[in-house]
């Protein structure tokens, strides 16, 4: 009972631990144990804990308290190597050539499960860290580890100086630690962690309860001594060979009892429990027989746990009897093997197989694993528990869960398959919009990147970011997918809007009028909007026609109007200045969203463009040279002018289309692809659309700022002797 053994008063020393592994593990590494021992001394260094003592008394600890569940060798290392790689410059890589690959990967997951930060905002998320913690233990000594990791500092919490750190260190014991050691049936832990975060929580009600039970022992004498002799002499005279154990409750179960069911200590019927212990299952029940036919039973409190097991695995046979004295005495009656298992928990797997590296047992280590998993979802539902059934579902969804963290340490639940990018959006909305990449474990990776159990997750932004229809495929849970799509259409509608607002000031200026926004709401009705802006949507989308507003707003002007004929337009102009004021601007960002590009034109910064607004198709933007543009001709109304309008400082760039004709020749595709990297520019895709003997054609895509980026990689391609031609090949 190592958990429960006095605080010793000097560090472990070497030989002590090892002796202490080898007293119950023949075959322990005692030269692994050695090399770890003097690796966390030297690494920790001259570091101290808050009583002053070297920080390597900690890990050294840790691992003496492990030895108390006989667990492993590989488990023993990384209790005392547990710190380095969070506290020391110790990596993973070092740790896997000094121990091996087994601790490396044991001591990284106890790292990653200490960064999880809990404070009482995310008192809700309890719970999750629980199921978290459960679910990123894919291997259960990582939680052993990290469970005694736990237990030495909450036994050394009384020198933590910041009384807040204290609380919020008992606290987050009380809520995560403490029901996890539960969990895993390590009933000695749970105890003691609970007993150590009641004393910093509540010192005063503590310190209460302790008075009146000294009080208590005081008039009522040594009751324990008492009633243990009387029930060894009961079963004595039965014949039968049994220890009987008893022991005062631990003052916080006490204190829980007593505040759910609003009774004082005088009322609590069991501060006293009796253990039991037999040599096998048909003693359980002589014994049994026994004290029912000595003492009356008290109903309702009898549980049979060897017929029915609990499906944790816990055997037992309860039972409550007004006892020696007229006290309710509550009894445990079991087999050694069963008390072991509901003491140590999944930590009695070690202590029946010798260690897991003996041949079948990691067999018996997955069983214990699934019985974990199991006695989550059943610790959590109550039998006859109403809400059972609707939280059992919901456990059982957990295994399709995958639990990340931010930076910072919070927790982030998502379905397994989600995607950094879901990641984003499950923090903030914002931060999904304003996504432009992410780490992953501090490495760069791209935002489809289906996230892993326990993965930190950096989201990095950009405020110039906006959503595009492509991250729809990039995400998995429908909060992002929702969030994507209305934020494309907000941003869609706001371009929209100030397109139509556009068309509106161009029509109205070719009769000297300006369409304000008093003037739009006489008559917005009339086409059945509700606002101004709303008709401007409508307008900008192709929905209504810029002309027939006017024509409602000024029907003799409008009358008057000549629109520009097509073939006039297409004439080469002396400049673009008439166009500075009146043009439906084109800028980077408004690509793609109400603007389009006709396919494969083109069109860069610096050629002259024309918009064609029809009905119900918004603006399509083609170079004035497209021969598609010749369909338009009967309609001269569809034409609008647009013209570029991009950001200097921060160039968009777009793409744009070359075919190639190259000799057929060793390394030359090598030069066409240096030149357009010398020249900054990206290639988006290649295609190879024709080989002969001689040369073969290639249509390379690639990214430009505007036509002058374009003619210079153009001109430098031409320079090239593999190069027989270019061009830049257009609808
Ligand atoms: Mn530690």
């Amino acid at each position: 009972m190592a958990t429960s053994a006095p605080k010793p008063d000097r560090m472990l020393r070497q030989y002590e631990l090892v002796d202490r592994v080898t007293s119950y593990d023949t075959s322990a590494d005692e030269g692994l144990i050695n090399r770890a021992y003097v690796y966390t001394v030297s690494k920790h260094g001259k570091q101290k804990r808050h009583n002053g003592d070297p920080y390597f008394s900690h890990p050294i600890e840790v691992a003496g308290i492990l030895t108390g569940f006989r667990v492993d060798t590989p488990t023993i290392v990384t209790a005392l190597l547990h710190d380095t790689i969070e506290d020391t410059d110790a990596t993973v890589e070092e740790l896997a050539e000094s121990f091996g690959p087994e601790v490396a990967e044991l001591v990284d997951g106890v790292t990653k499960l200490g960064k999880i930060e809990f404070t009482s905002e995310h008192s809700k998320q309890a719970e999750n860290l629980r199921k978290f913690m459960l679910a990123m233990s894919k291997d259960i000594r990582v939680l052993m580890v990290k469970l005694a990791d736990r237990l030495h500092n909450m036994r050394t919490l009384h020198f933590v100086p910041k009384p807040e750190k204290r609380r919020r260190i008992a606290q987050e014991t009380l809520d995560i630690y403490a029901p996890l050691a539960g969990r895993m049936g390590i009933q000695s832990i749970k105890e003691e962690l609970e007993d150590l975060s009641f004393q910093h929580l509540y010192p005063e009600a503590r310190a209460a309860l302790l008075e009146k039970l000294e009080a208590f022992r005081a008039t009522s004498g040594d009751v324990i001594a008492e009633i243990t002799e009387e029930l060894e002499a009961a079963f004595a005279a039965e014949g039968i060979a049994c220890k009987v154990y008893g022991r005062e409750k631990r003052p916080y179960s006490m204190w829980v009892k007593m505040q759910r069911r609003k009774i004082t200590l005088e009322q609590l019927s069991d501060i006293f429990g009796f253990r039991v212990i037999v040599e096998d299952v048909s003693d359980c029940y002589r014994v049994l027989g026994a004290l029912h036919t000595r003492w009356a039973m008290v109903p309702g409190r009898f549980k049979d746990y060897l017929s029915t097991p609990k499906q944790n695995g816990y055997r037992s046979i309860h039972s409550t009897v007004i006892g020696p004295a007229r006290k309710r005495v509550e009894v445990q009656i079991r087999t050694e093997t069963m008390h072991e298992l509901a003491e140590y928990g999944i930590a009695a797997h070690w202590i029946y197989k010798e260690g897991i590296r003996n041949a079948g047992a990691s067999e018996e280590f997955a069983d214990a694993f699934r019985w974990l998993k199991q006695l989550d979802e059943i610790l959590e539902t109550g039998k006859d528990d109403p809400e059972g059934f609707l939280e059992n579902t919901k456990l059982q969804m957990y295994v399709d869960q995958v639990f990340c963290f931010t930076p910072k340490g919070m927790l982030i639940t998502l379905p397994s398959g989600a995607t950094a990018l879901d990641f984003a959006y499950a923090v903030h909305t914002r931060i999904g919009d304003t996504c432009v990449g992410c780490k992953v474990n501090g490495r760069h990776v791209p935002l489809r990147t289906e996230l892993k159990n326990g993965d930190e997750v950096e989201i990095v932004r950009s405020e110039a970011q906006r959503p595009t229809a492509a991250w729809e495929t990039l995400v998995k849970t429908g909060k992002a997918r929702a969030a994507i799509r209305r934020s494309i259409r907000q941003e869609r509608e706001v371009e929209m809007t100030r397109v139509g607002r556009q068309l509106l000031h161009d029509a109205f200026a070719a009769v000297g009028k300006e369409p304000t926004d008093t003037v739009l709401e006489r008559v917005f009705a009339r086409f059945e909007y509700n606002t101004v802006d709303e008709l401007c949507l409508a307008v900008g989308d192709g929905r209504v026609n810029a002309n027939d507003v006017l024509r409602k707003v000024h029907p003799k002007l409008a009358e008057a109007v000549t629109l520009e004929e097509p073939s006039e337009r297409r004439r080469p102009r002396e400049s673009e200045e008439g166009l500075e004021k009146s043009a439906v601007r084109l800028s980077g960002a408004s690509r793609g969203q109400a603007i389009q590009f006709a396919p494969a034109t083109f069109p860069l910064p610096g050629e002259r463009v024309v918009g064609i607004a029809e009905p119900g198709k918004g603006v399509v933007v083609y170079p004035i040279d497209s021969l598609s543009l010749g369909q338009y001709d009967e309609h001269p109304d569809y034409w609008i002018d647009v013209r570029w309008d991009v950001n200097e400082e921060d160039p968009p760039v777009f793409p744009c289309r070359f075919r190639v004709t190259l000799v057929n020749e060793v390394g030359a595709l090598h030069l066409v692809t240096d030149v357009i990297a010398d020249y900054d520019s990206n290639i988006s895709n290649l295609e190879l659309t024709r080989r002969d003997l001689d040369f073969y054609d290639l249509e390379i895509d690639l990214q430009v700022r505007d036509l002058r980026h374009a003619t210079d990689i153009k001109i430098a391609l031409e320079g090239l002797h593999v190069v027989n031609s270019v061009e830049r090949p257009r609808a």
